[in-house]
């Protein structure tokens, strides 16, 4: 195995503990319990969990998905969230190597997850996350404007370009956009720049419509049905994010 080979290897490991983490958050921030300290329990027998049965992804599979005491049926999400998490740093890792982009990239999407978990099981956005969010953003535009040669412009336009077509959204349709989806967009914008948040946006509502369109074709939805924006538009920040430029550059290349 080639040193490239090894890394890759130990940074999908290293994603999967952090998913293990994130799993910690989504459930903790809501309740407002302290994400540094304290075990990890069962939340239906409230037994802690020994270090050895919580092992990402393993400890699942060894315990058959369900708790060591009570017997209950462990979540799927909980791995599922650790695997996620560990493609996605995979992904952030062949994508920028070995640069300060990828730890940048990597928080961010760390900071994604635990929103759109959130967003999605209780249809709130944190002000925390949102304002641990613009920190990153901010501390990412410092680093382009020193190292990259970035302008002051990106990032505050960048704040207020896709929120600001949400915001606009929400007077011409009411109830139609949470305030939760519009900080975000907001916060995702001062560390993703211009373009990149506008692309965002744009990839986020393509993907809530397919799944719009599929929950009235198959009939498990109606008109009414509400949908959490937020993990939607996550997912378009993300996709924008690593494959934002080629994108543009595709396009382009092909329209002009
Ligand atoms: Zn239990």
């Amino acid at each position: 195995m080639d040193l490239y080979t090894a890394l890759s290897v130990f940074i999908f490991i290293f994603g999967l503990l952090i998913g293990s983490f994130l799993n910690v958050c989504i459930y903790r921030i809501p309740i407002k319990k302290t994400i540094i300290a304290g075990r990890s329990y069962c939340p239906n027998c409230n037994s802690l969990i020994p270090w050895y049965l919580n092992i990402p992804i393993l400890s699942f599979l060894f315990l058959n998905g369900k708790c060591q005491n009570c017997k209950q049926p462990i979540s799927f999400r909980y791995p599922a969230v650790e695997l996620l998490t560990g493609l996605l740093f995979l992904l952030v890792w062949l994508t920028y190597g070995l640069a300060w982009e990828s730890l940048f990239v990597m928080l961010l999407f760390s900071i994604l997850i635990i929103i759109s978990f959130i967003d999605f099981d209780l249809q709130i956005i944190p002000d925390s996350l949102i304002v641990a969010l613009i920190a990153l953003g901010i501390m990412h535009s410092i680093y382009y404007i020193i190292f990259m040669n970035d302008n002051l412009l990106n990032p505050v336009i960048g704040f207020f370009a896709a929120s600001g077509i949400l915001f606009a959204l929400g007077l011409i349709i009411p109830d139609s956009i949470g305030g939760g989806d519009i900080k975000l967009m907001a916060a995702a914008g001062v560390f993703a720049g211009t373009k990149l948040i506008l692309l965002a946006l744009f990839i986020g509502a393509l993907y809530a419509s397919v799944l719009a369109i599929f929950l009235l074709v198959s009939k498990k939805g109606s008109m009414k049905t509400a949908i959490p924006f937020g993990p939607f538009l996550s997912l378009g920040i993300i996709t924008s994010v690593i494959f934002g430029e080629r994108l543009i550059t595709l396009y382009l290349s092909i329209f002009t």
